[in-house]
């Protein structure tokens, strides 16, 4: 969370923004972040920042899976541990993004 308020302070800053006013983020089911832990998080990071009366908006986007025995991708919005295919173990396919900063509001 921390690493992403910095990014988007720096695009702020770049844009030439006095604040931001609003963050959305995307979220990836692989990612096991918790939306609620993430507001915790950004409510204490946020002061003292450009981002310091902005709100939160947190997209849940759906990740890539691999499976380990079979090798199927699979789609999913939740983590699950078991292939829909083989029934074997899924493992995180490449490429799943965990967070990301999808569109910023400044002022
Ligand atoms: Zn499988």
């Amino acid at each position: 969370m921390q690493s992403t308020l910095q990014l988007a302070e720096k695009h702020a800053r770049s844009a030439g923004a006095t604040s931001i006013s609003r963050i959305c983020l995307r979220v990836g089911a692989v990612s096991g972040v918790v939306p609620e832990a993430l507001e915790f998080a950004f409510g204490v990071l946020k002061k003292r920042t450009l981002a310091e009366s902005a709100s939160l908006h947190i997209e849940r986007v759906p990740s890539d899976f691999r499976c380990s025995d079979c090798g199927r991708v699979a789609r999913l919005r939740e983590i699950r541990f078991d292939c829909p295919e083989c029934h074997g173990l899924l493992i995180v396919g490449a490429g799943g993004n965990d967070l990301e900063l999808s569109h910023l509001q400044i002022d």
